[in-house]
């Protein structure tokens, strides 16, 4: 059985998962709140603006519910709750932050003069709408 407690502590927010120790900052959770005022799940965008977002926020308060779900309060009287599937997997800590960086970085394919040596691959516009094909070397 997994335990889940999550605590204030000024520009923080500690939760304790499984004995595992994780500090979020608050102006990051405020940032990241998935509320329906805050978030767009159809789009995955945030709608809060940047110049509605306080960088001295502070998480004034923070429960548990059902072992599954972090919901906190900000020092600007907001609400919102955050489930542990979805805080989890986002902490700051080194591990979770490497196993983010090899989902969303592409492999990087560093490129000299010997590679472009041919040049850099051109293409006419025009031809391409008309034959509504793509290249068959490179473009995709
Ligand atoms: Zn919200």
């Amino acid at each position: 059985m997994s335990s889940l407690t999550a605590k204030p502590e000024g520009d923080y927010l500690r939760v304790t998962s499984d004995g595992k120790d994780q500090l979020y900052p608050s102006v990051w959770l405020r940032d990241n709140c998935q509320c329906e005022q805050c978030f767009n799940p159809s789009s995955t965008s945030r709608k809060l603006l940047m110049k509605h977002l306080d960088p001295a926020i502070e998480v004034s308060k923070a429960e548990v519910t059902n072992q599954e779900e972090v919901n906190v309060t900000w020092s600007d009287g907001h609400s919102g709750a955050f489930s542990a599937k979805w805080l989890l997997p986002r902490a700051f800590g080194e591990s979770t932050r490497s196993r983010r960086k090899s989902w969303y970085a592409l492999p990087i394919k560093l490129w000299n003069a010997t590679d472009m040596k041919d040049g850099i691959p051109r293409y006419n516009f025009d031809q391409i709408i008309e034959k509504q094909t793509k290249p068959q070397n490179g473009l995709n």
